[in-house]
C-alpha cells in the first residue's frame, strides 16, 4: 500500500525524536563495545515500528515496504545503519509472513514486530559464494526432526540474533536435474546444539560483526521448515526484493549522513580566503552526489509502492540498489575530499563511514550479480552464467 505524504512524515518525526536520544555517539559506542542496539531496537519496537512489514493479525501494522523504507533511510539519515532491519525486519518478516505456516507466523512475526526477537540470515558459504545454487550445507529428513550440518561464513549479527533463517539443501546439487530444486529455508534457533560459530576479521564499521557458522547434527523440528521441501528458492527470492529495497534505503541514508557533515565542514573551513564549499572543485562534486542520492532514493520508494502493490518489483528493487550503492560511495568519497587529512581521523567520523557504504556494492547482493539480473531480464541480453 503506497504512502501519504503525512504518515511519510509521522514516521520521519519519530525517527528524528528518536535519534535525539538514541544518536550517532550511541551507535559508535555499541559498535566499538560490540553491542548490540537493544535499546534502540527495544523503542522501535515499543512503538510499532518494526511491526511495519508484519500483518496486523501477528501484531504488525501490515506489510508495508514503503513504511519500512522510509524507517531505514531515516536512521540512516541520522548516522545509524544497522544490518538487522534489512535482515530481520525486511527478509525475515517476508519471508515468513508470505510462506510460513500459521504456526511459525504466530510465534516469530509477533516477536519480530514487538522488537523481543530478531533473525540473522544464513546463504552464504565459502564454495558457493555468488552462486547459490551450490550451497552445500545439508539438512537430512530424521523422522519429525531436520539434521543439518555444513558451513556458513560472512553472517552478520548471528550472536546478537534469536534465531536464523537458514538455507540449505535437502537433496544434493548432484542429485537433482534442476539445480534450482533441492533447496529449502529453515528457522534455526542460534542456540542449537551443535551450531557453533567463529567472528570473523571484517572491518565494516557496524554493530552486527560477520561470523563462520558450523553446524555439526544440529537437529531442528520439521516445524521449522519455511514453505516447501526442496522448493524453498521462492520463499528466498520473495525477500530479496525488500533486502533489496532496504539495503538501498540504507545506503542513500548513509550518503546523506555522510554529505551532511561534508556540507556543514565545507561552509566553516577556510583555508584561502573563502570557505572550501564556495570552490566548485568541492562544491560540484557534492552537488552531483546530492543529485544521484535523491534520484536512487526515489528508485527504491518507487520499488518499495510496487511490492507493496503485488506487482514485480525486480526491475525496481535491483535499480535501486545498484544506483544507491553508487551514489552512497560516491557521497562518502567527496565527504572525505572535502574534509581533507581531517576526514581520515575517529574525531570527525567519515573514515567510519567508508566501509559500509563500499560494502554495498558487493553485499548484499555484488554490483555485478545486479548488473547481469538487469541485463538479462530488463533488457532481454543473453545469460552470462
Ligand atoms: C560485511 C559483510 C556482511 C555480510 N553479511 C551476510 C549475511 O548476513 N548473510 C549471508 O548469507 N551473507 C553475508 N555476506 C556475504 C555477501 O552476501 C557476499 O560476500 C556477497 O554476496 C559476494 O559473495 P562472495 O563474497 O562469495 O563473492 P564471490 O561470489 O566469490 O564473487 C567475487 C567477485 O566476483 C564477481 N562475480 C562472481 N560471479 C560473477 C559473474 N558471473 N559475472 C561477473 N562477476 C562475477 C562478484 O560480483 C564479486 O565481485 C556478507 C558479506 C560481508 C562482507
Amino acid at each position: 500500500m503506497s504512502l501519504d505524504a503525512n504518515e511519510a512524515e509521522l514516521i520521519r518525526t519519530f525517527v528524528r525524536q528518536l535519534t535525539t536520544k538514541y544518536d550517532r555517539r550511541y551507535w559508535l559506542e555499541c559498535t566499538s563495545q560490540g553491542k548490540a542496539l537493544d535499546e534502540l531496537w527495544r523503542e522501535l519496537g515499543r512503538a510499532g515500528y518494526l511491526g511495519v512489514t508484519v500483518p496486523e493479525q501477528y501484531g504488525g501494522s501490515g506489510l508495508s515496504m514503503s513504511r519500512l523504507t522510509i524507517l531505514v533511510e531515516e536512521l540512516a539519515n541520522h548516522g545509524l545503519p544497522t544490518f538487522f532491519i534489512v535482515i530481520s525486519t525486511a527478509m525475515g518478516s517476508v519471508a515468513i509472513a508470505k510462506h510460513g505456516t500459521e504456526e511459525q507466523k504466530r510465534r516469530y512475526l509477533t516477536t519480530m514486530a514487538d522488537g523481543s526477537e530478531k533473525f540473522c540470515f544464513a546463504i552464504t558459504e565459502p564454495d558457493a559464494g555468488s552462486n547459490s545454487f551450490r550451497v552445500r550445507t545439508l539438512a537430512r529428513r530424521d523422522g519429525d526432526n531436520y539434521v543439518i550440518n555444513g558451513q556458513k561464513v560472512f553472517i552478520s549479527g548471528v550472536d546478537q540474533a534469536d534465531h536464523m533463517l537458514l538455507v540449505a539443501r535437502t537433496t544434493p546439487a548432484d542429485q537433482v536435474k534442476d539445480k534450482r530444486e533441492g533447496m529449502s529455508l529453515f528457522i534455526v534457533d542460534t542456540k542449537a546444539a551443535g551450531l557453533t560459530m567463529h567472528r570473523m576479521d571484517t572491518r565494516v564499521v557496524m554493530p552486527e560483526g560477520q561470523f563462520e557458522v558450523f553446524f555439526e547434527d544440529v537437529r531442528i523440528p520439521r516445524g521449522n521448515l519455511v514453505g516447501e521441501e526442496g522448493k524453498g528458492l521462492k520463499a528466498i527470492f520473495d525477500a530479496l526484493n525488500p533486502e533489496r529495497i532496504s539495503a538501498s534505503a540504507m545506503a542513500t541514508g548513509v550518503g546523506r549522513y555522510a554529505l551532511g557533515k561534508a556540507v556543514e565542514y565545507a561552509k566553516i573551513r577556510t583555508v584561502f580566503n573563502t570557505p572550501i564549499g564556495a570552490h566548485q572543485g568541492l562544491a560540484h562534486p557534492m552537488a552531483v552526489a546530492k543529485t544521484r542520492l535523491e534520484l536512487a532514493s526515489l528508485m527504491a520508494h518507487k520499488a518499495a509502492e510496487i511490492f507493496d502493490e503485488g506487482g514485480d518489483a525486480g526491475m525496481y528493487a535491483n535499480m535501486a540498489k545498484y544506483a544507491a550503492a553508487e551514489a552512497a560511495i560516491d557521497a562518502v568519497d567527496i565527504a572525505m575530499q572535502v574534509h581533507g587529512g581531517s576526514g581520515f581521523t575517529g574525531e570527525t567520523d567519515i573514515i567510519t563511514l567508508w566501509p559500509i557504504a563500499r560494502l554495498l556494492r558487493t553485499a548484499p547482493v555484488s554490483r555485478e550479480m545486479i548488473l547481469s539480473y538487469i541485463a538479462q531480464h530488463v533488457l532481454g541480453l543473453p545469460r552470462s552464467y
